[in-house]
C-alpha cells in the first residue's frame, strides 16, 4: 500500500512537473491574454479515483494523462521500469508500447525504449517477442546495442538455447562483460554434457577445449573432460585431470570424488585410490573424503583402521555424517543388545540428515542437497560451494 501510494505521488508530480512545462512553452510560443490554463481531463478523473482509495485506476488514468514530450521521455521510461520492478509487466508493457509508437522520438531514444520494452516481455515470461525485439538491437553500435546483446545471452540462457547464447557473445562483449565470460564457458559445458550422454566424445571434447578458451579456470570443464576421459576408457588421464581439480579450487573436491573412485575401480586399483585418497585428506580435511577412504580401507578388509581413522577425525573435526559413518563401522563389529542401541542411535543419525542441505550459494546464500552449476535462485554460474561444518563437510 505504501509503494502505491509512493508511485502515486511519483505520477502526480510527474503529471503537475509535464503540464507546468507544457504551459510555459504554450505561454512562450503564444502567451494567451488573460486565458486560465487548465489540467486535463484525465488528471481530475485520477484524482477522483484517488480519493475513493482506488490506486489501481488512478495510477492507469494518471499514465494516459502524462503528456509524452521531449521532456517527460525519461519519466515515461521510468514508469515503465517501476512498473516492471514491482511485477506488474503488462502496466509496463503498455507504458513502453505507447512511448514506443511516438514517431517524435530519436532514432537512439527509440531504441532504448524498444530495449526497456525486451525487458518488459521477458519479465512477462513472453521470450519470443523478446527475443524478436532485441534481435533487431543487436545491430545497433551503441551502448543500447551492447546492453541488448546482454539481455539476448540472458534470454538464451533462460532458455538453455546454449549454442543461440554462445553465438551471440562477440568478442568485445566478453571483454567488456568477465561475467560472461565465466558463463559462457559453463554454456559451452552445458553442450558438453549433452554430447557425452550421447558418446559423442569428439564433439564433447570441442566443446570443452571451447569453455577452457573461455575461461581457463573453469572446474567443470576440467571434471567433464575427466570423464570424458573415464567414459571413451582413458581411466589414468581421467585420474590425473581430477587430482589437478583441488589445486585450482579445493571447494569442489567432494564433487570429484565419485569419478576418481569409478577411474581407479576400472583400473582395478583400491590400493591407489586408498593412497591418493589419504594424500587428499591430509590436505583437505573433508568429511566426504575421509568417507570415500574408510568406505575403500573396508573393501580391502582392513576394517579396523578404517575405524581408527574415522573416529580420529571425528575427535577433532567433527560432522553429522562422520558420526553417522561411524555408527555404521561399530555395528559390523557388534551384537545382541549393543547392536540393537547403535540402530536406533543411527536412525536418530538418519533423521537428522535427511534433506539436510550440503551445498549454499555464495552469493544468495540458496542453500540445496546437490551441486548445481547455476544458483537457481540468483543464477549465478560456480557460486554453489559445500557447506563446511557440523552439518556439513
Ligand atoms: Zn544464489
Amino acid at each position: 500500500m505504501l509503494t502505491d501510494f509512493l508511485l502515486l505521488v511519483i505520477l502526480v508530480l510527474a503529471l503537475a512537473t509535464g503540464w507546468w512545462l507544457g504551459r510555459r512553452e504554450k505561454y512562450r510560443r503564444t502567451p494567451p491574454p488573460g486565458a486560465t490554463p487548465e489540467l486535463s481531463r484525465d488528471y481530475f478523473v485520477g484524482l477522483n479515483y484517488l480519493l475513493n482509495e482506488q490506486p489501481d485506476e488512478a495510477i492507469d488514468t494518471f499514465v494516459r494523462a502524462l503528456e509524452v514530450n521531449s521532456d517527460t521521455i525519461e519519466t515515461h521510461i521510468a514508469l515503465g521500469n517501476l512498473f516492471r520492478s514491482r511485477g506488474e509487466s503488462d502496466r509496463a508493457v503498455r507504458v513502453h508500447q505507447n512511448l514506443f509508437a511516438r514517431p517524435s522520438l530519436t532514432k537512439e531514444q527509440s531504441a532504448r525504449v524498444q530495449l526497456e520494452l525486451a525487458r518488459d516481455f521477458m519479465s512477462a515470461g513472453l521470450l519470443d517477442r523478446a527475443e524478436r525485439l532485441l534481435l533487431e538491437l543487436t545491430e545497433n553500435n551503441s551502448e543500447t546495442g551492447q546492453n541488448s546483446q546482454v539481455l539476448l545471452v540472458d534470454l538464451y540462457e533462460r532458455e538453455k538455447e546454449w549454442q543461440k547464447a554462445i553465438h551471440t557473445l562477440s568478442s568485445s562483449l566478453l571483454k567488456d562483460h568477465p561475467r560472461l565470460q565465466k558463463a559462457a564457458a559453463h554454456y559451452a559445458c552445458e553442450l558438453a554434457s549433452e554430447l557425452l550422454a550421447k558418446n559423442q566424445f569428439a564433439a564433447a571434447r570441442k566443446q570443452l577445449k571451447q569453455a577452457q578458451a573461455f575461461d581457463a579456470a573453469c572446474i567443470r570443464a576440467t571434471l567433464l573432460m575427466a570423464q570424458l576421459e573415464l567414459q571413451s576408457g582413458s581411466a589414468k588421464s581421467a585420474i590425473r585431470l581430477l587430482l589437478r581439480i583441488p589445486n585450482q579450487d579445493a571447494n569442489y573436491l567432494p564433487a570429484i570424488l565419485q569419478t576418481l573412485v569409478d577411474a581407479h575401480l576400472l583400473l582395478d586399483q583400491p590400493e591407489e585410490l586408498a593412497k591418493n585418497l589419504e594424500k587428499l585428506l591430509v590436505e583437505h580435511s573433508y568429511t566426504s573424503i575421509l568417507l570415500h577412504l574408510a568406505q575403500t580401507l573396508r573393501s580391502l578388509g582392513r576394517h579396523q583402521e578404517a575405524l581408527e581413522k574415522v573416529s580420529h577425525y571425528m575427535r577433532h573435526q567433527v560432522s553429522l555424517k562422520g558420526v553417522d559413518y561411524l555408527i555404521d563401522l561399530y555395528m559390523d563389529q557388534a551384537s545382541g543388545e549393543e547392536r540393537a542401541h547403535l540402530v536406533t542411535l543411527r536412525t536418530l543419525t538418519r533423521q537428522l540428515l535427511e534433506h539436510k542441505p550440503e551445498h549454499q550459494c555464495t552469493s544468495c546464500g540458496f542453500q540445496s542437497v546437490q551441486l548445481y552449476w547455476q544458483c537457481p535462485k540468483c543464477r549465478e554460474w560456480g557460486s554453489i560451494k559445500p557447506i563446511i561444518g557440523v552439518e556439513g563437510e
